[in-house]
């Protein structure tokens, strides 16, 4: 089975670590930082095979080049957008197939953040590298992307199995916590949900990974198309992507 290692790096930027214990190959998910993650797979003597990044944004591709020279792993990104990914080896899009060991990622394209992000789901390990497409209780900025762009990627990733482990590449839950309260402020799996959050920052304690489960259940950016929520906004029976447009607004104009 594999395993996931989870590095904590900047002032909220999470990367990971991949590792197929047959093969031993392992793979580093969005680096945005070189030592840390030398460092991480010294301590467990891994050899990197792969560097997967999920969109060409600084804090996400800043290794590529320094963990290539250094291990001479490959780097996938997306075919769309290879110009802007540094080092970029391998070339992928939606459906594609990687192989990591006896383990397999499919690749899903989920533009809005940026318009060519994407995801790597291994299916069998229950884990989705989602980068900033979808956060814990949150979304990503639309950088590029139309407010239609990022509620389909969200609705291809809530298809998803609600044991799926969201790996998602910011700690940026407590603000989206909070944030939600606005929107939602007496929906009781919300409002446990959020004081959980709390409990666990105060903590120092990291929110990510979540189960997909609990983010259809209380992530206002996926209950987009959800009564309650509309009704909330006084925006009953209006396009799902009219009420995303309007919370991811709500959002960027929320300080928490
Ligand atoms: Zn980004
Ligand atoms: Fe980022």
């Amino acid at each position: 089975m594999l395993e996931v290692i989870q590095i904590p790096v900047l002032s909220d930027n999470y990367v990971y670590l991949v590792h197929d214990p047959d093969s031993r190959h392992t793979a580093v998910v969005d680096p945005a930082v070189t030592a840390p993650v030398l460092d991480e797979l010294a301590r467990r003597e891994w050899v990197l095979t792969y560097v997967l990044n999920t969109h060409h944004h600084w804090d996400h591709v800043g290794a590529n080049l320094e963990l290539k020279e250094a291990t001479g792993c490959t780097v996938v990104g997306f075919r769309g957008d290879a110009a802007r990914i540094p080092g970029i080896d391998r070339m992928v899009g939606e459906g594609d197939w990687l192989e990591l060991g006896s383990c397999q990622a499919s690749v899903l394209e989920v533009p809005g953040h940026t318009r060519g992000h994407i995801a790597y789901w291994f299916q069998e390990a229950d884990a989705l590298f989602c980068g900033d497409t979808l956060f814990a209780l949150g979304c990503g900025r639309l950088f590029e992307g139309t407010a239609d762009q990022m509620w389909n990627s969200l609705c291809k990733l809530r298809d998803l199995p609600d044991s799926t482990r969201v790996c998602c590449a910011h700690e940026y839950t407590l603000g989206n916590a909070r944030f939600a309260m606005t929107i939602e402020p007496d929906y009781p799996p919300l409002l446990e949900r959020a004081k959980q959050v709390e409990r666990l920052r105060a903590a120092g304690r990291p929110t990510v990974p979540s189960l997909l489960a609990e983010e259809k259940r209380t992530n206002p950016f996926l209950r987009a198309d959800d009564p309650q929520l509309q009704s909330r906004l006084g925006m009953g029976g209006l396009p799902a992507v009219e009420v995303f447009a309007e919370l991811r607004r709500r959002k960027d104009h929320f300080r928490g």
